[in-house]
């Protein structure tokens, strides 16, 4: 018998009264039962996403949301710029290129943000840019793009503002309308609190035009076929109708706790995580670092991927490592969604027993009680 602590950005711990829902009988998609709960969970997102604009329900991962992002807003031979800060940013290039579009990319080493006047130059130089791709928490370095200023300079052009919010919604303060972003992508597993297998996508009306004029291949992904179905109260296709019932339930938690409080909660959790991590002497990873997962390097002459391992196999705590280039250099401490002021805690005191295993001098308890202290005293 393993317990498990699940603290990694994705997927994240499921509240029991969610996963309860999950295991309830099947209801068939097309009644009047089930179009009651879709029309109000589709109506709850967008208070979620702080938007009046219509949010679209998919069965993928974030990842086919974002796919649906690229082929419903453009032509072949349409110009688009990818504003990237890490593994997820670059997944905005991999997806364009994948339909042909050769997008023109602004690279921020790993571990820096966008610089918004970046962004700003290439749009000046290019008014043809149709849409643009960016990241709000990059969850592969831990940093987030100040998106308010970002959106201000998109709004003030012809382009679209694509955001990829997969880990940050229903974590870190995102306001979607006020902050001009024309489509937002995100996905259940989480702020959501639920398990792996929807995505969100909220789409404005200047994105609304390109939809119409786009021309790359789309089927499954077509947001005409979306919106036509959310306005009877369905799908296009068979949605994951367990997870949709489940996602009632948690998008009412979070309606009940308050997107605010919600917000506030990580940014006190993020305080706690990076206290705790600098108390034992980590260095923190990132320039601007976001509030729903905590990146510190990894110690000298320690082996960053034992951490991991040793946490999740012998401790039953699952935190992440690094990706790509950051492989073994960083570990990724989550704290969005379910995971609470005990889960930090408890993560923080094996990271202390796991680190001392593996050989790195530190003073027993001086990170869970810096986290404490920030916990307390904000
Ligand atoms: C988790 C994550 C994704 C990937 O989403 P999938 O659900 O695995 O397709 C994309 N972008 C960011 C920023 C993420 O954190």
């Amino acid at each position: 018998m393993k317990k498990h602590y699940l603290l990694t950005p994705g997927p994240t711990p499921i509240p029991p009264e969610v996963a309860l829902k999950e295991a309830l009988p099947i209801l068939h998609h097309r009644t009047g039962e089930f179009a009651a709960i879709f029309s109000d969970v589709a109506e709850s997102l967008k208070y979620v996403f702080q938007t009046k604009n219509d949010v679209f329900i998919v069965a993928s991962s974030g990842t086919g949301a974002m796919e649906s992002s690229v082929v419903n807003l453009l032509k072949p031979g349409d110009a688009a710029l990818v504003a990237t800060c890490g593994n997820f940013g670059e997944r905005w290039t991999k997806i364009l290129e994948a339909y042909g579009i050769k997008p023109q990319v602004i690279n921020v080493e790993w571990g820096k943000t966008i610089n918004p006047a970046d962004i700003e130059k290439a749009l000046k130089a290019n008014p043809g840019i149709k849409a643009v791709y960016t990241t709000f928490t990059e969850t592969s370095t831990g940093v987030v793009n100040d998106i308010a200023a970002i959106g201000k300079i998109i709004a003030a052009s012809n382009a679209v503002f694509v955001l990829d919010a997969i880990s940050g919604l229903a974590g870190q303060e995102l306001r979607s309308d006020d902050w001009q972003v024309d489509v937002v992508v995100s996905g259940s597993q989480k702020g959501f609190m639920l398990a792996p297998g929807l995505a969100f996508v909220s789409v404005s009306a200047k994105a609304w035009k390109l939809v119409e004029e786009a021309t790359l291949p789309r089927f499954y992904w077509d947001w005409r076929k979306m919106k036509k179905s959310l306005g009877t109260k369905e799908t296009p296709f068979t949605p994951p109708v367990t997870l949709i019932v489940a996602l009632q339930e948690a998008v009412k938690m979070i309606k009940a706790k308050g997107i605010e409080n919600i917000w506030q909660e990580c940014r006190l959790h993020a305080k706690a995580a990076r206290a705790g991590m600098k108390a034992i002497g980590l260095e923190l990873f990132g320039d601007n670092p976001c509030e729903v997962v905590t990146s510190a390097k990894v110690p000298q002459g320690v082996d960053g991927g034992k951490i991991v391992k040793m946490l999740r196999e012998e401790y039953g705590v699952s935190i992440a490592g690094g990706q790509g280039a950051l492989k073994g250099k960083i570990i990724r401490f989550a704290h969005m969604g379910y995971i609470g002021k005990a889960d930090i805690l408890v993560g923080f005191a094996c990271l202390e027993m796991v680190l001392t295993r593996l050989g790195y001098k530190l003073e027993k308890g001086k990170a869970v009680a810096a986290a404490e202290e920030a916990l307390l005293n904000g």
